[in-house]
């Protein structure tokens, strides 16, 4: 997971990237538990007590102790993926072990003697760790900017505008970009890339973002001030790409409203469209007022704003009903429990899959 801008975009995203990360992560964990027991099988012929030998960490040397411990950690690390109720932070700190756990295992092979194709192995995986690492976590190589306004637009909500001070990231309406904040006049950051939707590109390169407090950083982020140094990496995301010249149905849950209004700032819908705009209560509407002038200018647009309180809302009764949504193009943003209901919802109206377009806001 390089996260390079240019390389996600020749992979088909951030998002596509991801998936393979995963699939192929598990798929190289599957065959890494099999080789004992494939050892210990083959040991077998000769005598089920060298079988036996050969699989129990009991009386073993170091070097076989050093693969027995890069495979612990890829449990830890990989039961912390399915566990869900491990905090992101937690969940990060287990998850960058597997990658310790990747050298160990290729160590454990060059002090069994094995160093052919290991050690060119074991130098390619030092070197994307490391790049990771560098350009990704540090940020070497992300982009300067300056915190130039941060104002409220909900309750626990803020809008920051940044300016770049050398070049700026090329930004598509519709993506996001990594952002660390770190040192201002009386504020200091968290210091972590965390990804965000730019809500506004300008002519002049400033880029806007809404940031909406969900957790320790982006509560911490609320009180940011103007002169803040920022790092920024990407942009990514294709989620409006090769957009169809079908209407439209959006539907946005809460701080998944950033991509559409990004939309909606840089022109008008060129496609009858229906927003449907779900948040808990008015105070956390961020950008309604934008959005209900930008619908009365627009007749193409259509707006519908609904607080739905702190129950999960009744899906079924908000989406239009199958007949209406023939022919349509469905772009669904928000949180992953909601995308879930949303996509059983559509699909129960018998639209097909590659007519529903999301963006789930998490990496995980
Ligand atoms: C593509 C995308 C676009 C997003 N756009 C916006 C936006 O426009 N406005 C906004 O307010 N929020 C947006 N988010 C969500 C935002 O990134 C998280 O709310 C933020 O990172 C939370 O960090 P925290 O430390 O405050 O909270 P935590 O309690 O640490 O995390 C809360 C949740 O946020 C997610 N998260 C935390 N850190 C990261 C990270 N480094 N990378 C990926 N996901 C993380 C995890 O799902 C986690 O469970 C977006 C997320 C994604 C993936």
């Amino acid at each position: 997971m390089l996260r390079e801008a240019r390389l996600a975009r020749w992979l088909g995203g951030l998002e596509r990237m991801y998936q393979w990360h995963h699939w192929t992560g598990m798929a190289a964990y599957v065959l890494l538990l099999v080789h004992p027991l494939a050892l210990s099988a083959d040991a077998w012929m000769e005598s089920p007590a060298l079988a036996w030998e050969t699989l129990s960490p009991l009386n073993q040397n170091w070097p076989v102790w050093m693969g027995w411990l890069s495979l612990v950690l890829l449990m830890v690390g990989l039961a912390a993926t399915f566990e869900r109720r491990v905090p992101y932070r937690t969940w990060r700190a287990l998850h960058a072990g597997l990658g310790l756990a990747v050298l160990l295992g290729l160590i454990h092979l060059v002090l069994l003697g094995i160093d052919e194709p290991v050690l060119p192995i074991l130098g390619l995986a030092a070197l994307l760790l490391g790049w990771r690492v560098i350009r990704g976590d540090l940020g070497v190589g992300a982009r300067p900017y300056l915190v130039k306004s941060a104002v409220p637009v909900a309750d626990g909500m803020v809008e920051i505008s940044l300016m770049p001070l050398a070049d700026a990231v090329k930004v598509t309406p519709g993506q996001f970009v990594l952002v660390a904040f770190f040192e201002g006049p009386s504020f200091r950051g968290c210091g972590e890339f965390h990804p965000f939707t730019v809500t506004s590109a300008d002519v002049d390169h400033l880029i806007r973002l809404g940031v909406k407090a969900l957790g320790d950083c982006t509560r911490h982020i609320q009180s940011i001030e103007p002169g803040v140094m920022a790092r920024v990496q990407g942009a990514y995301g294709a989620f409006f790409a090769n957009r169809l010249a079908t209407p439209q149905l959006w539907v946005a849950g809460g701080i998944g409203v950033t991509p559409f209004l990004a939309l909606l700032r840089s022109g008008p819908v060129t496609q009858p469209t229906t927003l449907l705009y779900l948040y808990r209560a008015e105070s956390d509407a961020a950008f309604l007022k934008e959005l209900r002038a930008l619908a009365e200018a627009d007749p193409r647009l259509d707006l519908q704003a609904v607080a739905t309180g702190s129950e999960l809302p009744d899906l079924n009764s908000l989406l239009p009903d199958a007949q209406r949504l023939a022919g349509y193009e469905c772009y669904l943003c928000g949180p992953p429990g909601m995308m879930t209901g949303l996509m059983r919802a559509l699909r129960s109206r018998g639209i097909a899959a590659r007519h529903i377009h999301f963006e789930k806001l998490g990496f995980r």
